[in-house]
């Protein structure tokens, strides 16, 4: 399908060259009606039905459908959305107790960084999604929640700065549709530093976290294979030039595998990288994903003794330290476990 033809990968001034010679309104009405969720042309009253029926024949207003749907005990609904072509992702709607919602968003189908305690990890590498597939999702979700969605955190499937051009297009288009501030927006890398940079150069000015996971060089790599090219030290200068320039407070993500990364010197190592940064500490203890190994070994969850014991450590060091609270584990959409197959959710 050529991305031309399909309206959420379009801007306003995009929308308005292919409508020409529309008058320029009708592309700011478009626009709109697009980020209202609607669900087909005929909900677009303030359309000329002549109008409309032009659009149906040149362009789709979406090009992916909801292959499965799953709804937990607390709220956090999760969506597995196909694409033309076969390739699927899972999209997650997230509910605090204030009733505030965010939409945590893939970029890719799999994920090439391939990291041990991941499901999507596990699953390999099928492509990076363009960027109406990342809108759709939010569109998706949108159309699922009560309540305005307020923010977007791209911490789904795949590694944002693998695909930071589709992304970063998503990202405008939704923040342009929906009224979204840049800082409504949190981009998780597994640490890419010639992403960070590109992202601290180019925009948008989103909120970046990193997923440091260990700050022992040699474990991190194990756990970590597909960036285990990039040191810890290149990671930590390209945070640095981030932060100077946006001066903004940066998350470290520390997911914490039982048994393997939560010692008191892998607290120490954290404390260590963080020195000269401004940042906070997001522990995660580990969400269970069957069947997922470190080196023969099954992984497991930390004991609250060794989670306790960690996040002290860190605070006696110092450290700024949050606890993500566990959202979705009932519908195997909290931090980790997305990866279902389009051929398994969608059948
Ligand atoms: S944790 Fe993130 S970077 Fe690592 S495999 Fe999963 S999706 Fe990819």
């Amino acid at each position: 399908m050529n991305e031309e033809k399909i309206l959420t990968a379009l801007d306003e001034g995009e929308l308005e060259k292919l409508l020409s010679p529309a008058p320029s309104f009708r592309a700011r009405q478009l626009f709109k009606w697009i980020y209202r969720d609607v669900l087909s042309f005929d909900e677009m009253t303030n359309l000329p039905v002549s109008f409309r029926d032009e659009l149906k024949k040149r362009f789709i207003l979406c090009d992916s459908a909801v292959k499965k749907r799953l709804v937990d005990e607390d709220g956090t609904v999760k969506l597995l959305v196909a694409f033309s072509g076969g390739a699927g992702a899972e999209a997650v709607l997230l509910k605090d107790g204030k009733g505030r919602c965010t939409a945590c968003l893939s970029v890719q189908a799999g994920c090439p960084v391939g990291c041990v305690f991941c499901k999507t990890g596990s699953l390999g590498f099928s492509r990076s999604l363009q960027a109406h597939e990342i809108t759709e999702q939010f569109l998706h979700l949108s159309r699922e929640s009560s309540a305005p969605i307020g923010n977007i955190v791209v911490m789904g499937m795949g590694e944002p700065f693998f695909n930071l051009d589709a992304l970063r297009k998503a990202l405008f288009l939704v923040g342009k549709g929906k009224g979204l501030s840049p800082r409504r927006f949190t981009v998780s890398t597994s640490g890419i530093p010639r992403g960070i940079l590109d992202l601290s150069e180019n925009g948008p000015k989103a909120e970046l976290a990193f997923s440091l996971v260990s700050a022992r060089e040699d474990l991190r790599g194990r756990l970590m294979p597909g960036v285990r090219e990039f040191s810890l030290a290149e990671i930590k200068n390209a945070l640095g030039i981030y932060q100077k320039k946006n001066g903004r407070r940066i998350t470290l993500e520390a997911v914490l595998l039982g048994g393997i990364n939560t010692g008191p010197e892998d607290a120490r190592a954290i404390l260590d990288f963080a020195r000269g940064l401004f940042v906070v500490v997001n522990v995660i203890p580990w969400n269970p994903v069957n069947g997922l190994c470190f080196e023969g070994k099954p992984l497991r969850e930390p004991d609250a003794c060794e989670t306790e014991t960690f996040i002290r450590t860190l605070e006696q060091g110092g450290q700024n330290v949050t606890r993500r609270f566990r959202k979705g584990r009932g519908v195997c959409g909290a931090c980790g476990q997305l990866g279902q197959r389009l051929q398994q959710g969608g059948n």
